[in-house]
Order: C-alpha cells, then sequence, then structure tokens
C-alpha cells in the first residue's frame, strides 16, 4: 500500500529548502531528515561524530560522508521511511552520496527531486539576514524578527544567528554548492527524477508550486 511520497528537495543555501521541506512534510505526513539538524544535534551533543562535523560546519566545508551516511542511515534503519514517505533535506550534496541513497532506497523509487532554485545575489541576502531559534530550529529574518526581543514566537528560545552564516562561511558553501552538488542535478536529471521549481517569491507561492509538482507525481487517494 502506498502512503507517502519519497522526495529529495536540492537547492543552495537560503533557497528556503529548510521552511518548506517542512512545511511539505507535514502537509504530506512524512518525516522530513535535515543532514545540517541531524549533524549540529550531533555537535550540541557532543558526540565524536558530531564535534568532528562541527569543525567542518562553522568553516562552511562539506562533512566528511562517512559522518554524513551514519546520520543518514540511521534514520532509515528506524524503519517505516520507506514505506511511509520522506523528504530529505540538505542530502545528498555530492554524487557518491546519492549513489549510496539509491542503495538505501532498496529498489523503491523516489517520486521527485525537486531543485529549488533561487538567484545566488537572492540567496547571499537571505542568509546574511537570517537568524534562527536555538531551541526548535524555526527560521526568522533581521526584516522578519520574532515579536518580542529575539525570543521564538514558537518556543521561546533564543533566537540567534547561526554560526557557519558568517560571510566567508556562506561564500565557500556556494562555491562547493557549484563544484559537488550542482552534478548531482545531472544524475536525477539521467534518471528522468529531477523537476526545478522557481524558488523565487512569497512562501506560500512557492509552496503552492511544490505542491503542485508532488501532487502530479504522487497523485492524492481518490476517495
Ligand atoms: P545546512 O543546514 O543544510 O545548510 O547544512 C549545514 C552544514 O552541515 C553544511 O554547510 C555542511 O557543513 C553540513 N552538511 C549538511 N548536510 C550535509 C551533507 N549531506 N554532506 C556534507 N555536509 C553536510
Amino acid at each position: 500500500m502506498k502512503r507517502g511520497p519519497r522526495l529529495v528537495l536540492l537547492g543552495k543555501q537560503g533557497a528556503g529548502k529548510g521552511t518548506q521541506a517542512t512545511r511539505l512534510g507535514d502537509r504530506y505526513c512524512i518525516t522530513h531528515v535535515s543532514t545540517g539538524d541531524l549533524l549540529r544535534e550531533a555537535a550540541e551533543k557532543g558526540t565524536p561524530a558530531g564535534l568532528k562535523a562541527a569543525h567542518y560546519m562553522n568553516s562552511g566545508e562539506l562533512v566528511p560522508d562517512d559522518i554524513v551516511l551514519g546520520v543518514v542511515e540511521e534514520q532509515f534503519a528506524e524503519g517505516g521511511m520507506l514505506e511511509d514517505g520522506f523528504i530529505l533535506d540538505g542530502f545528498p550534496r555530492n554524487l557518491h552520496q546519492a549513489e549510496e541513497l539509491e542503495k538505501l532506497l532498496d529498489g523503491e523509487p523516489l517520486h521527485a527531486v525537486i531543485n529549488l532554485d533561487v538567484p545566488t545575489e537572492i540567496v547571499l541576502d537571505r542568509i546574511a539576514g537570517r537568524r534562527v531559534c536555538e531551541g526548535c530550529g524555526m527560521n526568522y529574518h533581521v526584516n522578519m524578527p520574532p515579536k518580542s526581543d529575539w525570543a521564538c514566537d514558537e518556543c521561546g528560545g533564543r533566537v540567534v544567528q547561526r554560526e557557519d552564516d558568517t560571510e566567508e562561511a556562506v561564500q565557500r558553501r556556494l562555491e562547493l554548492y557549484e563544484e559537488v552538488t550542482v552534478p548531482i542535478i545531472d544524475f536525477y536529471r539521467g534518471l528522468g527524477k529531477l523537476v526545478v521549481v522557481d524558488g523565487v517569491g512569497e512562501g506560500d507561492e512557492v509552496f503552492e508550486r511544490l505542491v503542485k509538482v508532488v501532487d502530479d507525481r504522487y497523485p492524492p487517494e481518490q476517495p
């Protein structure tokens, strides 16, 4: 029985992947897996893998594949994801990770790989103003802060700038995106899975475009 779509969301840092992946996860009742969030959690807990990951993350470098694949495999190992559906956000980030994901899928194909397309000038502006809740990960922008004194509207946590959102780290992440992430766009185009969605505009507008794409490839059940 089919229960939920299997999705990958690609896009530059600041394209709005995190926000839109959370909304898609809620809409289709599927697990939202953000490798950035999982790695930050591991770093906060101070696990050996987490501490190693933090070193790469803070300088805008990609975390080595063995650590990233470890956290993703743990998610799949918990079970249910393949049947119930999922949305991967921030993974895969290079060709090797894309190939490893094919193995984890165990013959269950992805329904869509969506490239959320936003020009570099726009993402630079978004990231410079981006602020995030230390507690629940909710995103804000300096132009749209929480209601009271940088305390999160959702959980009351402190809303701060991410350590890896410095200008140098952001430039490095965008360079890496061109170098190692763009090739996986061709990989998925070759598999006939790629869909490009315009990520410029109001969040609600972009979300509607994404829902349309998912519904086309994973039609809602008829009553
Ligand atoms: P994100 O929250 O997706 O912007 O990820 C933040 C940082 O986590 C990235 O700059 C990388 O250092 C690391 N990271 C997240 N996902 C991956 C991945 N799939 N492969 C390697 N590094 C990753």
